[in-house]
């Protein structure tokens, strides 16, 4: 187990059903701390390299349509084992195989709009987290609001 960092990102579909509040309770309630958030819309070029492991698919035009057509949320979260642990709570890609009592279990029924997005890796983690967020924006949180705070609090 390591303490470790993920970026997690609602999706424009998800935005649009309003499912931020949702998926944020889940990380909350799972003892995950939120370091960083932002609602944003991303041009191409930040969705081309998201997505870039992708970039020889079929479906990776429609993807960049997808994931640019609306604002998304972005967020880091941080917590034990939090990359394996958030795309169990994520659950797979495919509605069809997507578990109930997971995120896109119970709220996805497309492959394509899925509602959320989780690292799949610690290396992907730091490239997401750095294309989003950037090397230097300091983590709202790191310098005062820890979860260990709020525990006490
Ligand atoms: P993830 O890691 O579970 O998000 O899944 P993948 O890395 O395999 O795919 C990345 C994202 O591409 C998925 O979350 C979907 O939004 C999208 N995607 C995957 N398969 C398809 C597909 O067949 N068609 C379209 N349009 N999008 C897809
Ligand atoms: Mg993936």
């Amino acid at each position: 187990m390591a303490l470790q960092r993920t970026f997690i990102m609602v999706k424009p579909d998800g935005v649009k059903r309003g499912l931020i509040g949702e998926i944020i309770k889940r990380f909350e309630q799972k003892g995950f701390t939120l370091l960083n958030a932002e609602l944003m819309t991303i041009n191409r070029t930040k969705a081309e390299y998201h997505y870039t492991e992708h970039k020889d698919k079929p479906f990776f035009g429609e993807l960049v349509d997808f994931i640019t057509s609306g604002p998304v949320f972005a967020m880091v979260w941080e917590g034990e084992n939090i990359i394996e642990v958030s795309r169990l709570m994520i659950g797979k890609t495919s509605p069809a195989e997507a578990a109930p009592g997971t995120i896109r279990g119970d709220f996805a029924n497309t492959k394509a709009e899925n509602v959320i997005h989780g690292s799949d890796s610690l290396l992907s983690a730091e490239r997401e987290i750095e294309n989003f967020f950037g090397l230097l924006k300091r983590n709202i949180a790191d310098d005062d609001f820890r979860y260990e705070d709020r525990q006490s609090m």
